[in-house]
């Protein structure tokens, strides 16, 4: 019965006809009486506060006022004829105009009489006026209750056009809360109710529409934001528990020879207390028996590649192969040499296998790994084609995550007989709140200690007037012994012009740094990529003094002795990505720049960009400041962003909500994991509804 009246469809409510339903239906997706419930105010006018009219000097939106009508009179002819009142308070006058209704309007008013009027002030001809505002008489104000705070909901022209504007709306729903009583089924259990003082379900909606003040407002806001973000982390959670717990996995009991050994003999430098706390993480994880799904985030240079190593030992110590997958061949390579040169004469056979590799040297390859002489198999996307075989994979280990989808790792996972553990190293930092819903199955450790003696990176913005001074600064600096990248944007629908800008600017900086004296080198995507590496090399000997490059450095590449990064068009990068770039530099021990060039002309959001990277080195906050800019599904790149949709939370704003839904997701489930005790009923059955009602979110189950 219950369930029925949130599924009853529109057109059965009072006010509502065949066409209305149709458009409502069309417009804003709204077909039962629930779609109608959910269409909650985007804002409210506080009718309890009074403006004056001295005070209408810019727009304000909508206000009301007190005051008395001094003046009436009717002016203009015809189509502008229209009715205009003088309306006074103690702080001055004001005109109200009414273009319709004029004369039903003019018998109604009187002078002497205290009105309340509302309305939104228009600047006409260098005055303000407030054209067709309410009036009511102030004795008349509001006996009923609950109306001091007015609701605006969104709409559409269309909608405008047949009446269901936000007051049309406003009135539908007040037809709606009427009816009710009683009818909404709750879905919270009555634990989580009482712990966190929540209203009911059918209260929470009734206030949301119809608020008698903003602290109510906010009570009953919470509980529905709660709700929503509750049965989207049971989700995740109950994900999370059916990935680890119930997923069995092989274990890695000991800490053998080889960790040991590296670790008093090759280990070039002490870890960091944060590398030391991940890696103490990881061994708790992979001892269980459980499955091992840990995501690791350390800003650029935090020194994650040597935790990633010290894992692979543990693996191989326990008699099994780990893999290492990169993003790009360059940094694939970069791995595969650091890697060896650290391991030194320590018995681990290292193999590096990209799209480049010839086909005799892939076969031998492929055999090794099968025969399990191969320890570590170090690659791009190219480790998980079907026919590289693993012997026995105990732990895969991806690289900067954010380029690899979900449904790649879910493809490493299947080559091994149990799913090897999988540890997931990612230079974006991701805002917690955020990673708990994108990464809500994976558990989180966070390398938030750089190695000592880094010297933050001083940033500078300058325009093109400033070029001169730049390339001064940059002679220097090679006299210094230094190295410089400067990167062009290469953006998706503008290659063609970006290439050219880049070779331009290849040219010109040829012409300001000429050789003997200096060499530049190029990197580019169009590149083969023998050629590529010949350059990359270059400078990475130090045969070069600049590095000009698209992107394709932005992850990984580790040059010690670079110590200057110019970003050209630096508006046109989004932030974490200028972030990345910075951290090309800033490695070696000598002070380090990054120099963001624009053009004079910064929309806002580029320039908000720009002093943020000049105001903070700290990943986290730029990360907090872009999820703010572009909202999260355009932080992880629309091909694997995998957001859920909200219909009420809001990812960014209700962090805190968040974080009591994910606490309250696990304490229920840690409790009853199937929910099948009583008293879990309705949760269950609700999530069953969700899982119907949002494909969106069915995906994450
Ligand atoms: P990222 O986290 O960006 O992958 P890397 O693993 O490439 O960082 O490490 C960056 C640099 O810092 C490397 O040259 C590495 O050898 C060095 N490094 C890592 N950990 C430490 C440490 N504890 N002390 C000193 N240097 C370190
Ligand atoms: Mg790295």
């Amino acid at each position: 019965m219950q369930v029925e009246f949130l599924h009853t469809p529109i057109e059965f409510l009072k006010g509502v006809g065949p066409a209305k339903a149709e458009l409502l239906k069309s417009e804003l997706g709204i077909s039962v009486f629930g779609d109608l419930l959910y269409h909650l105010p985007f804002r409210y006018i506080d009718k309890s506060e009074f403006h004056t009219v001295s005070a209408i000097q810019s727009d304000l939106g909508y206000i009301q006022l007190k005051g008395k009508i001094t003046k009436l009179q009717e002016v203009g002819a015809d189509r502008k004829k229209r009715l205009v009142a003088t309306f006074q308070d103690h702080t001055g006058s004001v005109d109200l105009v009414w273009f319709k209704g004029a004369s039903w309007i003019k018998s109604m008013l009187n002078y002497g009489e205290t009105y309340i009027i509302f309305g939104k002030p228009n600047f006409f001809k260098g005055v303000w006026n407030i054209p067709h505002p309410e009036i009511e008489k102030e004795d008349n104000q509001r006996i009923q209750a609950g109306a001091a705070l007015m609701p605006v909901y969104s709409s559409t022209e269309k909608l405008n056009s047949k009446g269901l504007h936000t007051k049309g709306i406003a009135k539908l729903t007040a037809n709606l809360i009427e009816k009710i009583n009683g009818q909404i089924p709750e879905t919270l259990s009555d634990e989580i109710l009482t712990k966190h003082h929540f209203l009911s379900k059918e209260d929470a909606l009734r206030i949301a529409h119809a608020p008698a003040d903003f602290k109510t407002l906010d009570k009953a806001v919470t509980r529905l934001k709660f709700e929503e973000l509750f049965f989207l982390q049971l989700l995740l959670v109950k994900r999370k528990i059916k990935n680890t717990v119930q997923l069995k996995a092989v274990s890695f009991l000991e800490v053998g020879e080889l960790f040991n050994r590296f670790y008093k003999e090759n280990l070039p430098f002490e870890l960091t207390g944060a590398q030391k706390r991940v890696l103490k993480e990881i061994r708790a994880d992979v001892r269980t028996g459980k499955h091992m799904n840990r995501l690791v985030q350390g800003d650029v240079g935090s020194g994650k590649t040597i935790v990633a190593l010290l894992a692979a030992l543990l693996a191989i110590d326990n008699g099994f192969q780990a893999c290492l997958m990169a993003p790009t061949e360059i940094l694939a390579k970069q791995h595969f040499e650091s890697i060896n040169e650290v391991l030194g004469d320590l018995p681990v056979k290292v193999s590096l296998l990209t799209g480049s590799v010839k086909t005799a040297a892939r076969r031998i390859i492929h055999e090794d790994l099968e025969s399990g002489s191969l320890n570590i198999l170090i690659g791009t996307h190219a480790l998980i084609e079907p026919k590289v075989k693993f012997k026995n994979l105990g732990l895969a280990i991806i690289d900067e995550q954010h380029r690899f989808g979900v449904a790649q790792r879910a493809r490493l996972w299947k080559k091994a007989v149990l799913p090897p553990h999988v540890l997931i190293m990612t230079a974006t930092p991701i805002p917690r709140t955020l990673a708990m819903t994108l990464y809500g199955d994976l558990e989180i450790s966070v390398i938030d200690e750089l190695p000592p003696g880094r010297k933050p990176i001083k940033t500078v913005h300058r325009t093109d007037a400033g070029r001169e001074e730049i390339f001064g600064f940059m002679e220097k600096q090679i006299a210094l012994g230094r190295q410089i990248y400067v990167v062009y944007p290469l953006i998706e629908g503008s290659e063609k012009l970006d290439y050219k800008d880049l070779m331009d600017g290849y040219e010109s900086m040829c012409r300001r740094f000429p050789k003997p004296g200096f060499q530049v080198s190029i990197v580019h995507g169009k590149m083969k990529s023998e050629a590529k590496e010949y350059e990359m090399q270059r400078f990475v000997k130090q045969e070069t003094q600049i590095l000009i490059a698209t992107t394709v450095i932005e992850v990984g590449v580790n040059v010690p002795n670079a110590s200057v990064m110019v970003i050209e068009s630096a508006e046109r990068f989004g932030l974490s990505q200028l972030h990345q770039l910075r951290g090309r530099v800033g490695r070696g021990s000598d002070k380090s720049y990054c120099v963001l060039m624009s053009s004079d002309k910064l929309g806002d959001d580029a320039r908000k960009r720009i002093e943020t990277m000049i105001r903070t080195n700290d990943g986290f906050e730029i990360a907090e400041v872009d999820l703010g800019l572009r909202g999260p599904g355009d932080i992880m790149g629309t091909q694997q962003s995998g957001m859920p949709d909200l219909i009420i939370a809001d990812f960014i704003k209700d962090k805190e909500i968040m974080v009591t839904a994910r606490h309250s997701a696990e304490l229920i489930l840690d409790d009853d994991p199937l929910l099948e005790k009583p008293e879990h009923i309705r949760v269950a059955n609700e999530l069953q509804s969700i899982l119907k009602s949002r494909p969106n979110w069915s995906r994450i189950s």
